[in-house]
């Protein structure tokens, strides 16, 4: 059968993967883990599994890409294959997930060529070969990794997109710290990773603050520059640290947008819910115009436009200028103009599920409006009804 990893095609004979439900597969070396199976028998194995296949059912079947996410979370390092329908716009996000290869039928090798399978991820590659050495060499503790695109909304808002280092792991909503390269004490600051774990490369949307110590010089940064970035993401906006439910809020201002402009890139995300509801409320239009685009891009991309569905909403307003929703999120909310716009009940802890990122002052207007419809905050260790985090200490 036709095996596709990241080097191209090769064959390979069929394997006799034994199902991890089977009594013989406390032995087997090689395990098929469907859905159903129990992950954790596999984990608690001493003698080592060299391949698992976790078997794919159609196209839009996302369980498989969460299976091999946990599989890699919790240390599997042996080689993890996909075996269905699986086909090559979503080989990249398979990849990202931790899968190693892919095997395919005869016929669909046939209809997507191998250069279909490698188109989408060769630009990183290539990219990367073409680095040359940093001026200034970076410190164990960090990566030092290369701009690879730059877009500037307004005076004050722009994203910027880098490359990822291969062994770089982390859940859609977390954080990490990031600094320009200095040969004496580089200043780091906390920024939103806002593209999704699949992504090849790594976006993030910052502000630019005048004087401010970071921003006023990455303001600054051009395609070819290199940005340092520490080793360990953490975060408390992941899906991990909300208990299940129907619907999922997020209520951003700002850049508090971009832990969300991952989450709704996340098959995860709508595999967990039923409604997905990303507010960003800005001064100005323009400020909003990231957001509208991270949307469309959901929309318009052939795999995650498949999982979002209707079920993504995005809900913009500005407090400053006359746009189609006015107002700060905390009076929609309150006066239940968002529900109303939206056509859905008001929150409630059976139901809903919240995400708030923004001003301090935002976040603690929102939590007590969430308390006061009876949800309670979560954790990483202790998942609950909703969870916040600072867009920005001040
Ligand atoms: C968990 C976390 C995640 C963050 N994620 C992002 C992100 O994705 N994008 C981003 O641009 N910033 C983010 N920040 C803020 C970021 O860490 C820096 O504060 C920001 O880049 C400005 O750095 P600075 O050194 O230029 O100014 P600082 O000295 O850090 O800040 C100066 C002042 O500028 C204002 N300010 C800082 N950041 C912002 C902001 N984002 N929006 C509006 N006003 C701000 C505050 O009043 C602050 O006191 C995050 C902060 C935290 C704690």
């Amino acid at each position: 059968m036709p095996i596709v990893t990241r080097n191209g095609f090769s064959t390979a004979g069929p394997i006799d993967a034994v199902s991890l439900e089977a009594p013989e597969a406390a032995e087997a070396e090689t395990v098929l883990v469907s859905s159903e199976a129990d992950v954790e028998r596999l984990l608690a194995r001493n003698s080592p599994v060299s391949l698992v296949q976790i078997p794919f059912r159609n196209s839009h079947d996302g369980v498989g890409y969460s299976l091999a996410r946990l599989l890699r979370n919790r240390g599997y390092t042996g080689r993890i294959r996909a075996r269905g329908d699986i086909i090559s716009d979503q080989f990249r996000y398979a990849l990202a997930c931790g899968f190693d290869e892919v095997e395919i039928s005869e016929a669909l090798a046939a209809r997507q060529p191998e250069e279909h399978w490698l188109g989408d991820i060769a630009p990183a590659r290539s990219y990367r070969d073409k680095i040359q050495k940093p001026a200034i060499e970076a410190p164990a503790s960090v990566f030092a990794e290369t701009v690879t695109r730059v877009t500037h909304y307004t005076d004050r808002l722009f994203s910027f997109r880098i490359t990822r280092p291969a062994s770089f792991r982390f859940r859609a909503g977390e954080f990490v710290m990031i600094g320009l390269p200095d040969a004496g004490r580089p200043v780091y600051r906390a920024y939103s990773i806002a593209s999704p774990a699949w992504d090849e490369e790594i976006e993030f949307f910052s502000i630019k603050v005048p004087d401010g110590a970071l921003s006023s010089k990455l303001a600054h940064i051009r395609v070819g520059d290199s940005i340092w970035m520490k080793k360990k993401p953490t975060g408390t906006l992941v899906l991990d640290a909300l208990r299940p439910g129907k619907r999922l809020w997020m209520f951003s201002t700002g850049t508090g947008f971009a832990p969300f402009a991952s989450l709704i890139r996340d098959p995860e995300t709508y595999e967990k819910f039923d409604k997905v509801i990303v507010t960003h409320t800005c001064r100005q239009v323009a400020e909003l115009k990231y957001g509208f685009d991270c949307v469309a891009g959901v929309r318009e991309d052939p795999l995650i436009g498949e999982f979002a569905g209707d079920k993504l909403v995005h809900y913009p307003s500005t407090t400053r200028e006359e746009s189609r929703t006015m107002g700060r999120i905390t009076t929609l909310i309150e006066t239940g103009q968002l529900f109303s716009d939206l056509g859905v009940p008001a929150l409630s802890s059976v139901t809903d599920r919240v995400m708030i990122c923004g001003s301090s002052e935002m976040l603690a207007d929102v939590k007590a409006l969430c308390e006061r419809f009876g949800l309670a905050e979560g954790s990483n260790s202790k998942p609950a009804d909703f969870v916040i985090e600072k867009a920005f200490v001040g």
